[in-house]
């Protein structure tokens, strides 16, 4: 099974909030949920800079589009492929 996970560059981000709205996941979460929150959205910008959110446990996490990575005006995105057992 593949993982997705996103790196961001702290040096270049610098929480403009694009990767969050851009983010298909994040928008379908927005719009079930009414709000995105640690629980529900798989970016999220806290304290300046975009964090990614990733919870095992979770049925929503990210599933590598590559939306934010083409978004992001800062190149601050990476994604990771992790191969899980
Ligand atoms: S789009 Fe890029 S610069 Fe903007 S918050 Fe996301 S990672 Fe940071
Ligand atoms: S790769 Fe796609 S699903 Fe994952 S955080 Fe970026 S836009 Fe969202």
């Amino acid at each position: 099974m593949q993982v997705y996970k996103i790196k961001i560059n702290h040096n270049l981000c610098t929480g403009c909030n694009v990767c969050v709205v851009s983010c298909p996941i994040n928008f379908d979460q927005l719009r079930k949920k009414g709000k995105l929150t640690d629980e529900n959205a798989v970016i999220l910008v806290k304290n300046g800079i975009a964090r990614p959110i990733y919870v095992e446990q979770r049925s929503v996490n990210c599933d590598g589009c590559g939306v934010c990575l083409r978004s992001c005006p800062q190149q601050a995105i990476n994604l990771q492929i992790l191969e899980m057992e």
